[in-house]
C-alpha cells in the first residue's frame, strides 16, 4: 500500500514531462517579441481595416487573465486559458503522457479524460466509485504505479453530482506519484469549496475551471487552468498561440466584470435543481435522487430507458447515464428555466 507522502522537488516534477516538450520552442508571434509603443502594425499580415476583429488576439489573453486572477485572488501569471477546458484536458494529458503511461480516473465521471488518454495513447485506468459515489481510496491507491501520470479528480463531480472530500482530496494529492488535475467545473455552485486557494502548497496540482456553467458561457469556450509556474510554463509551451478568440474575450470580460449576476443566476439553477430533486422523490417511477451540489442531478428510474425514451416522445432531452458504471437505470438532468422543469415534471407524472 502506497502511503508514503512525496517529497515534490522541481526535479521530479520536471521528470513527469515528456522530454522532447522539456526543448521545444514555443511559436512566437512578432507582437509577442515586440515590447513598446506600437503605433503601425505591419507585422502579421492583417488587414488594415479596424473593425475589432482585423487584429490576431493576444497569444497570452493577458486582460481575461488579470481579470479572473482579481477574481479568483490568484496570480493572473498562473492561469492559463483554454478553448473550454476540454482544451486543457487534452493538453494537460500530452503534457505528461507518453503512450503506455497511466492516467487514472474515477467513473461515472466525465468522459473527456478518456478521450483524451485514447488521443494520447496512454493507459486509461478506471477505478470505479462507490455505490453513493465517494472514492475508494485504498482501491484508487493500490492501482498506481511507476507509470501513473496524470489522476483526475472531479469535485464537484460529474455526474454524480457530489463534491470529493477535502481531506480525501488532499490525501490523494500529497500520495499521488504523478499530477492531480482537479476539474473544478462546478465550483461556481459551491465556491467555498474550491483548492485554488490552497494550490500553492501542492506542485503536483492543476485545477481547471470554466466559465461553461455557473457562468453560462458554454457557448463561447473558455475554460482556465491554475498550477505551478512550471506547469504553465509547459502549458505555454504546446498551446496554439492564438486558441481564445477576440470575440470570445471580449464577451468573457464583459461577463467577468458581472460576478454578482452570475452569482444570482447560480442561486437561481440550485434553488430550482432542489425543486426537481422535491418534485422527483414523489414519483413511484424513481427509485433514488442522488444528493448533489451543482445544477444537474443524477437519478436513479426502475427503468431509466422507459422514461428517457418517454421524455424524447416529448421533446423532452435528459442525459442517459446507464451505461456508466454504478449508474444502471440513472439519468442526469440538469436544472432549466423554472418552465422547463415544470414540463419535465409534468411529462413524468404521466407515467
Ligand atoms: C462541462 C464540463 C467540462 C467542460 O467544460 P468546457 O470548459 O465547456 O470545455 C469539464 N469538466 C467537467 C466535469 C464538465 O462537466
Amino acid at each position: 500500500m502506497t502511503n508514503t507522502l512525496i517529497n515534490w522537488t522541481p526535479a521530479k516534477i520536471t521528470a513527469l514531462v515528456r522530454p522532447n516538450l522539456l526543448q521545444l520552442k514555443p511559436y512566437s508571434s512578432a507582437r509577442a517579441e515586440f515590447k513598446g509603443p506600437a503605433e503601425v502594425l505591419l507585422d502579421a499580415n492583417e488587414s488594415p481595416w479596424e473593425t475589432g476583429r482585423n487584429r490576431y488576439p493576444d497569444p497570452q489573453s493577458t486582460e481575461l487573465r488579470k481579470a479572473f486572477g482579481k477574481l479568483r485572488g490568484f496570480n493572473p501569471d498562473q492561469i492559463v486559458w483554454g478553448n473550454g477546458s476540454d482544451e486543457l484536458v487534452d493538453q494537460i494529458t500530452r503534457i505528461f503522457c507518453n503512450a503506455g503511461d497511466a492516467v487514472h480516473a474515477l467513473p461515472p465521471t466525465f468522459g473527456m479524460y478518456k478521450v483524451a488518454a485514447g488521443i494520447a495513447d496512454a493507459e486509461f485506468r478506471a477505478t470505479t466509485l462507490t455505490e453513493n459515489f465517494t472514492i475508494p481510496v485504498e482501491e484508487l491507491k493500490a492501482s498506481w504505479d511507476k507509470k501513473s501520470k496524470v489522476l483526475w479528480l472531479c469535485s464537484p463531480n460529474n455526474p454524480s453530482g457530489n463534491a470529493i472530500d477535502g481531506e480525501v482530496l488532499e490525501d490523494l494529492i500529497r500520495s499521488f506519484p504523478g499530477i492531480v488535475v482537479l476539474d473544478e467545473a462546478y465550483i461556481d455552485f459551491v465556491p467555498e469549496l474550491s483548492f485554488v486557494s490552497r494550490l500553492e502548497k501542492f506542485p503536483n496540482l492543476i485545477i481547471t475551471q470554466t466559465l461553461s456553467k455557473g457562468w453560462g458561457m458554454a457557448g463561447i469556450r473558455c475554460g482556465a487552468a491554475f498550477a505551478s509556474p512550471f506547469i504553465i510554463r509547459m502549458l505555454n509551451t504546446i498551446k496554439m498561440p492564438y486558441n481564445i478568440n477576440v470575440l470570445t474575450t471580449g464577451v468573457a470580460l464583459e461577463m467577468l466584470s458581472k460576478p454578482a449576476e452570475m452569482e444570482q443566476k447560480v442561486a437561481t439553477m440550485i434553488s430550482e435543481r432542489k425543486r426537481l430533486e422535491r418534485g422527483l422523490w414523489e414519483m413511484d417511477l424513481v427509485e433514488h435522487v442522488f444528493p448533489s451540489v451543482t445544477n444537474f442531478m443524477l437519478v436513479r428510474f426502475k427503468d431509466s430507458a422507459k422514461v428517457y425514451q418517454h421524455l424524447l416522445d416529448k421533446a423532452i432531452v435528459v442525459r442517459n447515464q446507464a451505461y456508466q458504471p454504478n449508474a444502471e437505470n440513472c439519468l442526469r438532468i440538469t436544472a432549466g428555466l423554472s418552465e422547463e422543469n415544470d414540463r419535465l415534471l409534468a411529462a413524468l407524472r404521466e407515467l
